[in-house]
């Protein structure tokens, strides 16, 4: 059966139609940072398909898979799974939701997880959206949030500071360094952290629309005299 991995960056299987490109979004951002508040309100405004990395390994905990024990042991102690698990249950939500606009929240966690997601999908995010929190805020909210999840104490979330501050921040940082990374303040109230999620995801619109002619092409691509051609906004998705 062909999958997202045979196909980089073209149709998902189902409604989608042939060669459109996936929107890959990574939220990314500390634990209690708001990741999967944020992502539900942007599911609601703007279409796309959420997918928790945390909430797809937890699903594969509970579903007695032969992996439950070695997750369960990993996220109490705020340890990353191994890539190959999680990059599978993300290509699985990702074939079976039949969208092609995605918001992958709390992956990728470290290098490898980023390296790895890259070589097998062959999918680059469009943008990362960073939620950026001070660490007393994001414990304060994990320790009253009482989702019933056995890594949110006070042991569980301090080895996770670490972890993130230690792999997923260089994660940050190597996208900042290519220009993805839409930062957020998001230390305040939900509403107001939403209004400031709209923006990016309604200035990306706009662009969108800025360069779509009725068709749905581009009608920004420059004709170099290789006869290929190209559009000057990086992110253009459109296709000629
Ligand atoms: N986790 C992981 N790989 C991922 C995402 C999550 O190993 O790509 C594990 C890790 O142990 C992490 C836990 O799942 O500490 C909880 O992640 P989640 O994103 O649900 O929590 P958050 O950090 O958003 O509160
Ligand atoms: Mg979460």
């Amino acid at each position: 059966m062909e999958t997202i991995a045979d196909a980089p960056n073209k149709e998902v299987k189902g409604s989608s139609p042939p060669d459109k490109k996936l929107t890959v979004v990574f939220v990314l951002g500390g634990p209690g940072s708001g990741k999967g508040t944020q992502c539900a309100n942007i599911v609601q405004h703007f279409g796309y398909t959420h997918l928790s990395a945390g909430d797809l390994l937890r699903a594969e905990q509970n579903s007695g898979s032969e992996n439950g024990a070695m997750i369960k042991n990993m996220i109490k102690d705020g340890q990353i799974v191994p890539s190959e698990v999680t990059i599978k249950l993300l290509q699985r939500a990702m074939e079976e939701s039949g969208n092609d606009k995605f918001l992958i929240d709390g992956f990728p966690r470290n290098e490898e997880n980023r390296a790895a997601f890259e070589s097998v999908t062959g999918i680059e995010p469009d943008f990362v959206l960073f939620f950026d929190c001070p660490e007393e805020e994001m414990e304060k909210r994990v320790l009253n949030r009482n989702q019933g999840r056995d890594d949110d104490n006070i042991v569980s979330i301090r080895k996770r500071f670490k972890v993130y501050i230690n792999s997923s921040l260089p994660v940050i940082e190597y996208y900042n360094s290519k220009g993805k990374v839409r930062k957020i303040d998001a230390s305040k109230p939900v509403e107001e952290v939403f209004e400031a999620v709209k923006e990016v995801f309604t200035s990306l619109d706009e662009k969108v629309r800025q360069h779509r002619d009725i068709f749905g092409r581009c009608i920004r691509r420059k004709k170099f005299r290789n006869g290929a051609t190209k559009c000057s906004w990086m992110r253009c998705i459109l296709p000629s």
